[in-house]
C-alpha cells in the first residue's frame, strides 16, 4: 500500500475520530494500532460523559445516529461534610440535554465501524517504534508480525493513549472505582457529582442504570475492590445518601489509577499528538476524551484548505488555549475540592451556592464544560 499523507499511531476513539474527520476533509489517513485485531470488541468498562459539543462534532461527521447514548438532563453538585449544591438544568440552555452517557468499547467499536465504511486502512498488531523527522516528510517505523517496515507521511498524529517521552506529571494517589449499578428509583436523567475529601463520586444516567465513578486513595479503593457485592452495595448505599436512593445491584468493578500526564508541545511541526496522548486527565470534570475530539475535529477543520506546515501551525496556536484552560481546570477542581481545610470548605460551600443563584456564573462554567475554552 502507498504511505498516505497522514499517518496515525492509535486506533481508541480520539484517533479514529482524527482519521474519520480528515477523511471528510479530503485526506488519504491510514491508522496503525499495537493490540491484536479484534481486541476493541473486549468491552472497556468505562462509560463516557459527552458533552453537548461532543455530540455537536459526532452529528458533523454523520457519526451521532449509530452512538447508543442516555442523555443527562440535570446535573446535581455537592460536597461532603459541607454545604452548598448547585444544580445544572438542561431546560435552562433551551438544550434536550446537557450531555449524553455512552459505553466506551461500544463509541470505539462504532467508530471502527464507520473507519471501515469510509475505506480507511486500519491495521492492528501494528506498534509505532520510531520516528525520524525530515524538513518534507515523517519516517515511522512500525513493528508488524514480528518486524520493522517503514512508512513515511506528511503528517504523523500521535493517538496512542499516553504521551511518548518527557512529560508532566502528577500522580493524584487516587484511584477510580467504575461499575453500573441499578437502584429502585427510575434515573430520569439525573447525574451526581459529590466531592468527598478522598475523590469524586459520580453517578451518571446509562441505560436503565447508573454508571458509577468513585474516586478514592489508592489504599480504601483496594479493599473496596476486595469486597464481594452486598458489603459494596452497603458501602454504595452509605456514600451515596444524598442521591436518595437504594441500590440492589451492581456489575463487576474495574479500577483505573489516576494522574496528570502532559506531552510537551511542539516535538517537530509534522507531528502531533491528540487525546491521552497529548494529555491524561482526572475524570472529576470528564473532560479528557471531550478535549480529545475537540483536538481531532479543529485539526481536520484547520487542513480543509490544504495539508501546509501554516496550517499545522495554525492549528497548534489555535487549541493550545482550550487545551491549556481544560488541564488547569481539572487540575484545580482536584484540588479545590480535596482540600479539607475548614476556610476551604466554607470558600468552596459558597462558592457552590453562588453558582446556584446566579445564572450567569452557572451559565459561564456549564458552556465551558459544553464547549471548552472558544
Ligand atoms: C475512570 C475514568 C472515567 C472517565 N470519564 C470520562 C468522561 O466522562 N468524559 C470524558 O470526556 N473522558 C473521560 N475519561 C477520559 C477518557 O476515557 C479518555 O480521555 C479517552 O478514552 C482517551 O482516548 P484516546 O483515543 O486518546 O486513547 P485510548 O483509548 O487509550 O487509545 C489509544 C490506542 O493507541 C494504541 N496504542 C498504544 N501504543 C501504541 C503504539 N506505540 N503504536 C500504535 N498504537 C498504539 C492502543 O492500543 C489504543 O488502542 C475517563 C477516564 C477514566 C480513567
Amino acid at each position: 500500500m502507498a504511505d498516505p499523507a497522514i499517518l496515525i499511531a492509535g486506533a481508541g476513539p480520539v484517533g479514529l475520530t482524527a482519521a474519520l474527520a480528515l477523511r471528510r476533509a479530503g485526506h488519504a489517513v491510514r491508522v496503525v494500532d499495537a493490540k491484536p485485531a479484534g481486541a476493541t470488541e473486549a468491552i472497556d468498562p468505562r462509560a463516557i460523559a459527552l458533552s453537548h459539543g461532543s455530540r455537536l462534532i459526532l452529528e458533523r461527521l454523520g457519526l451521532w445516529q449509530q452512538i447508543v447514548a442516555t442523555p443527562i438532563e440535570h446535573i446535581h453538585v455537592s460536597q461532603q461534610d459541607g454545604f452548598g449544591q448547585t444544580r445544572i438544568e438542561a431546560e435552562d440552555y433551551h438544550l434536550p440535554a446537557l450531555g449524553h452517557v455512552t459505553r466506551l468499547g461500544l463509541l470505539t467499536n462504532t467508530l471502527l465501524r464507520a473507519a471501515a465504511e469510509a475505506g480507511i486502512a486500519v491495521t492492528f498488531d501494528a506498534e509505532l517504534r520510531s520516528t525520524a523527522h525530515a524538513d518534507d516528510h515523517v519516517a515511522a517505523t512500525i513493528r508488524s508480525a514480528g518486524a520493522d517496515h517503514q512508512h513515511t507521511a506528511a503528517l504523523l498524529i500521535l493517538a496512542e493513549g499516553k504521551p511518548a517521552g518527557a512529560v508532566r506529571r502528577k500522580d493524584y494517589s487516587q484511584t477510580a472505582i467504575v461499575t453500573e449499578a441499578w437502584s429502585t428509583t427510575a434515573h430520569e436523567g439525573r447525574a451526581f457529582e459529590r466531592f468527598t475529601p478522598e475523590g469524586p463520586l459520580a453517578l451518571l444516567p446509562l441505560d436503565t442504570g447508573h454508571s458509577i465513578v468513585w474516586c478514592m486513595r489508592d489504599e480504601h479503593a483496594q479493599n473496596l475492590l476486595a469486597l464481594d457485592n452486598e458489603p459494596f452495595l452497603a458501602r454504595l448505599n452509605q456514600a451515596t445518601r444524598f442521591a436518595r436512593r437504594t441500590w440492589t445491584q451492581v456489575a463487576a468493578r474495574a479500577a483505573f489509577p489516576l494522574t496528570l500526564l502532559q506531552a510537551p508541545d511542539g516535538s517537530h511541526p509534522r507531528e502531533f499528538a491528540l487525546g491521552n496522548a497529548a494529555q491524561t486527565l482526572h475524570p472529576v470534570a470528564g473532560q479528557g476524551l471531550n478535549l480529545g475530539l475537540r483536538d481531532a475535529f479543529e485539526l481536520a477543520e484547520v487542513l480543509q484548505r490544504g495539508l501546509s506546515l501554516d496550517a499545522l501551525a495554525q492549528y497548534r496556536k489555535q487549541r493550545a488555549r482550550d487545551r491549556a484552560a481544560t488541564i488547569a481546570l481539572t487540575d484545580q477542581y482536584v484540588s479545590l475540592f480535596s482540600n479539607q481545610l475548614v476556610p476551604v470548605r466554607a470558600v468552596r460551600g459558597a462558592g457552590l451556592a453562588l453558582f446556584n443563584l446566579v445564572p450567569p456564573l452557572r451559565r459561564a462554567i456549564a458552556r465551558r464544560m459544553m464547549f471548552g475554552v472558544r
